[in-house]
């Protein structure tokens, strides 16, 4: 089974660029709103996954704050119509005007990774006469079962304060007039498929809440990060989350406190499966032991399966022939430039379109312009 595409309306645009389907993003965003409202959960949208600035507007409008990992991003929100209030800010190199630009424009929390970030933060925020509202970004140390290259909550990942460090990393901020703590934050990977490392992040934070309230630290916010993962081998079929099953976990397992607040940062999951990148076939070359069907787009537009190795379901639109397999290649002067081997796709004539599925999230956002080539336009189903 293929995806539903216009193509008989593409006559005449140019490729490779992105193809949003609005219907099931909207579906989709339906569905997370439901199930994050449903024991009170709160959401932001993980911006780094998709930046496209109508994609944003239409996810604002659904009442989801933002997570942002830059200053652009923070902008990017803001332009875009989340509140500045529902915007959330982490990243290990937060630079001073980054810090500047979230203080300005009052952001509900700044997620620290460190030491040297909160005292910066707090000397930024006096010189503005604010208090910054912090929450500490805690290393759980928890396997999430994923890609080494999308792992992050591992005690050797660059990302947040390491558990045995958080609570001397408190008791300064107790010192600093310029900090307000409002809570705890962890994201331990992406691309998470295995409930099981949910679990064990629910588990570590009750643990970890528990050590603390000993102590004194009792928490207004616990943000459980993104990470919930996407079927890459059947867009057509299961092509909306479990979201269900994700918060369910979730609010069994981790012990809520009285007026505590529980916040999530989904990306992938909300816009993976709406996007697809549609490039068109530039030749099929018979090599000596392999066939390849080179296409007009390469990892300028998709670099997952050159950075992660990362599978993305190809089909060729133009085509119901007997399938054949190929090489799936593009136009880039590095040997990386690989989408697929040994693919198998119905039968390849130069000019077809082949739309790689699932591409949504962390496709049209990583585009470069390296061998000098344009960026990819975006189209949004009803475009056409
Ligand atoms: C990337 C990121 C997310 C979103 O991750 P997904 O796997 O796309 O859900 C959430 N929070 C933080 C801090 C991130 O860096």
């Amino acid at each position: 089974m293929k995806g539903n595409f216009p193509i008989q309306q593409w006559n005449g645009v140019p490729t490779p660029f992105y193809f949003y389907d609005t219907d099931l993003l909207k579906r989709t965003l339906q569905a997370v709103k439901e199930e994050t409202e449903r024991y009170g959960f709160t959401q932001h949208y993980a911006i780094k996954a998709n930046a496209n600035p109508r994609l944003l507007s239409l996810i604002a409008s659904y009442g989801f704050g933002a997570d942002c990992v830059s200053g652009g991003e923070v902008q990017a929100a803001l332009d875009a119509g989340f509140p500045a209030d529902k915007i959330v800010f982490a990243g290990v190199g937060k630079a001073d005007w980054e810090i500047n630009l979230a203080l300005q424009a009052g952001i509900f929390c700044f997620n620290v990774e460190s030491l040297a970030e909160l005292h910066v933060i707090n000397e930024l925020a006096a010189l503005q006469n604010k208090k910054a509202c912090v929450e500490f970004r805690v290393n759980p140390n928890v396997d999430a079962h994923t890609h080494a290259k999308i792992t992050t909550g591992l005690s050797e990942n660059k990302f947040g304060i390491n558990l045995s460090q958080i609570e001397s990393v408190l008791q300064v901020a107790q010192t600093l007039t310029n900090i307000k703590v409002i809570g705890l934050h962890f994201h331990i990977g992406s691309q998470i498929t295995d409930m099981s490392a949910f679990k064990d992040l629910c588990i570590k934070a009750n643990e970890l809440q528990d050590r603390l309230q000993q102590k004194g630290y009792t928490f207004d916010n616990i943000n459980f990060g993104g990470g919930l993962g996407i079927d890459y081998h059947h867009p057509n079929h299961i092509c909306i989350p479990d979201f269900a099953g994700y918060f369910a976990v979730f609010n069994q397992l981790a012990e809520r406190r009285a007026n505590q607040a529980i916040h999530f940062e989904l990306g992938r999951a909300i816009v993976g499966q709406c996007g697809s990148l549609i490039s068109r076939v530039l030749y099929v070359k018979e090599g000596e032991v392999k066939k390849f069907a080179i296409l007009d787009a390469g990892f300028t537009e998709l670099i997952r399966p050159a950075m992660y190795d990362a599978y993305h379901r190809a089909e060729n639109l133009s085509s119901e022939l007997p399938e054949q397999t190929y090489d799936v290649v593009g136009p880039i002067c590095e040997s990386s430039d690989v989408f697929g081997k040994d693919v198998a796709l119905n039968e390849v004539r130069r000019g077809d379109f082949i739309a790689f599925r699932s591409a949504g999230a962390y496709g049209e956002v990583m585009s470069s312009t390296y061998n000098l080539r344009k960026l990819p336009t975006a189209y949004f189903s009803e475009d056409f």
